[in-house]
């Protein structure tokens, strides 16, 4: 192989990456518009994350950690359609639920295990 067809190749594998991250990169802001668009939002605009109660951690209460660090959806309209929106981007089928941390209401989303995989889902 020349030099000539080395550089070549290497500028078309160059391009590739650089589309695929591109690609990757409007993918996050999607999903990043779509989080806004229906999440419960801090003042300064970023969306809301479930985190653990002062029970969960005084090890008071089991901390359910599966519900950590997800988006907040005040209710569950908000939370269903960012679902859809989501799954439209490409993400795994999803399903809306009210959160057992929640003192005045809001839902969280996790994989809808009864769509994906054909799973009753848990009671
Ligand atoms: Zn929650």
């Amino acid at each position: 192989m020349t030099r000539r067809t080395n550089a070549r190749s290497d500028l078309i594998g160059l391009q590739a990456e650089l589309h695929a991250a591109q690609a990757a990169a409007r993918l996050v802001e999607q999903r990043r518009a779509i989080i806004a668009r229906y999440a419960r939002l801090k003042p300064g605009g970023q969306p809301s994350f479930c985190g653990p109660t002062r029970a969960e951690r005084d090890g008071t209460a089991w901390h359910d950690k599966g519900t950590d660090d997800k988006a907040i959806y005040p209710d569950l309209t908000s939370a269903e359609a960012a679902a859809r929106e989501l799954e439209a981007l490409g993400a795994r089928p999803m399903l809306a639920y009210p959160c057992r941390r929640s003192r005045h209401g809001h839902h969280d989303l996790a994989t809808d295990e009864q769509r994906m995989y054909g799973r009753k889902p848990k009671p």
